[in-house]
């Protein structure tokens, strides 16, 4: 059997729709399972929910979303049945809303909220596969994906998934009827909804690979696969055929949306394959990302991408000299583990670290308990490039080459040869583009 993810843009509209019923038409003896994403921007808009200016507003925002959903059933022809769940859904929203009042929500009433998008999108998709043809079962992902309790970043428990995923999932596949279900989200043991952090569909579809043991993940979206930076800022960028596990790692951890940062986490084990494809032009190959792939270069360039992360603030603290540096790290970094939060790119010197942080709702309380160790600055807006390539830390020269592309540009933090695919530096925000441009005109004649 197969996953096959798709994205908001690839169930954006009819059109789209239809594609995704031809992809996996074809592919009904392969036994897929289908991933989907809520509708591009619906996302969004369960979390503006949360401002709404009380409970009339919020109905009448959720009803536009209904609208969306209820539109898109009707320019695929499909019976009122469809949204029928859909209109319930909304309701109980409504009721919600009405008892307790619109204001702050907790991270687990964000969850249940937020969760709707993917609900809806996959009632949506199951009717057109069974309009299209496609025998097709909707199936609620929060009786297979089990999480932590971390709302809003849930981790997944993998033993409880792969026992859920046989038991739910499995039969369905045996009958020949392809399961629908939500990317995204997932439940407590307790059966609380929870999700897997923005972009987390990607995560879903690998999670269930691994638990299914499937052939291959298929991440269907809106470009040709990984390329060698966003399209969005270089429009040229080219297409990268083959990947490692690692290299798309490092890329989706440092800002190339395309995969969710864990997607590759539980593949790696099972050694599963993972493509990236475009679903506005199925016919075209996409990214092979697989396990010990021996990545070739693109042309004589010895980097294969670039990507950048904007929304980083940069903490430098400066500690007090009779720290000895030893027991200075160590003290650091066990803030912030006891914080929970993780540290990309750093710097250090014998009474400075520098460490860039991304999760900035999470940094007042990390300060208050850094300022006990030491002096702490921060440095706002700012982000992280990071170079990936082959054996960089290997290359004569490339040091020189990399920065002299950029030497317009500010350069904070340089992080280097800690691994020696990557490469990462810290710029200001509104400096990224620059860099990312400059880059890749080096390595790739193009920018
Ligand atoms: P989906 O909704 O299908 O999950 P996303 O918007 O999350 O799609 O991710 C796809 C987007 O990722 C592309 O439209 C592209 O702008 C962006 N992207 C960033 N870096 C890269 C890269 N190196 N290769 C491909 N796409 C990238
Ligand atoms: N719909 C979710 C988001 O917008 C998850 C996803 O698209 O992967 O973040
Ligand atoms: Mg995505």
């Amino acid at each position: 059997m197969i996953v096959a993810k798709f994205g908001g843009t690839s169930v954006a509209d009819a059109a789209a729709i239809h594609r995704l019923v031809g992809i996996i038409a074809a592919r009904r003896d392969e036994r897929p399972v289908v991933v989907v994403s809520a509708l591009a921007k619906i996302t969004d808009q369960l979390i503006a929910l949360e401002d709404a200016e009380g409970p009339a507003d919020f109905e009448a925002a959720v009803a536009r979303i209904v609208e969306r959903h209820r539109a898109l059933a009707h320019d695929l022809d499909l019976p009122p049945a469809a949204i029928e769940r859909i209109r319930e859904d909304a309701d109980s929203l409504g009721q919600w809303v009405r008892a307790r009042g619109t204001g702050p929500w907790t991270s687990a009433e964000r969850d249940r909220v937020i969760a709707h998008g993917e609900l809806w999108s996959s009632r949506v998709v199951a009717a057109a596969l069974d309009h299209g043809g496609v025998p097709a079962a909707w199936v609620d992902a929060r009786h297979v994906i089990i999480t932590e309790p971390d709302f809003g970043q849930a981790a997944p428990r993998l033993p409880n998934i792969r026992n859920r995923a046989a038991r739910v999932i499995g039969p369905i596949i045996e009958r020949n009827i392809v399961p629908v279900t939500q990317g995204f989200i997932g439940a407590t043991q307790d059966g609380q909804t929870t999700t897997l952090g923005r972009g987390g569909s990607d995560y879903t579809a690998s999670l269930l690979g691994a638990a299914l043991g499937a052939e291959r993940v298929e991440i269907w979206t809106d470009v040709d696969g990984l390329l060698t930076a966003d399209p969005r800022i270089v429009p040229d960028a080219r297409l990268l055929p083959e990947a490692s596990y690692d290299e798309a790692a490092e890329l989706a951890a440092f800002g190339a949306r395309v995969l969710h940062p864990a997607t590759q986490l539980p593949l790696i084990e099972a050694g599963i394959p993972c493509w990236v494809r475009n679903s506005f032009a199925p016919e075209r190959p996409g990214t092979r990302i697989v396990a010990g792939a021996r990545p070739a270069p693109l042309g004589d360039s010895p980097v294969r991408a670039i990507a950048w992360k904007k929304g980083i603030t940069v903490v430098n603290v400066r500690a007090p000299r009779r720290l000895g540096a030893v027991e200075f790290l160590q003290q650091l970094f066990a803030v912030f583990a006891r914080h929970g939060v993780a540290v990309d790119v750093l710097a250090s010197s014998e009474v400075n670290v520098s460490v860039t942080v991304d999760e900035p709702a999470r940094i007042p309380a990390l300060v208050t308990d850094l300022e006990a160790l030491g002096t702490v600055t921060l440095f706002e807006r700012r982000a992280i490039v990071a170079v990936v390539g082959l054996d960089l830390r290997g290359t004569r020269g490339f040091s020189a080459r990399l920065f002299g592309a950029v030497r317009d540009v500010n350069i904070e933090v340089i992080s280097q040869g800690a691994s020696e695919i990557n490469v990462t530096f810290v710029v200001e925000e509104g400096d990224g583009i620059r860099a990312v441009r400059a880059l890749h005109q080096e390595f790739f004649g193009t920018g």
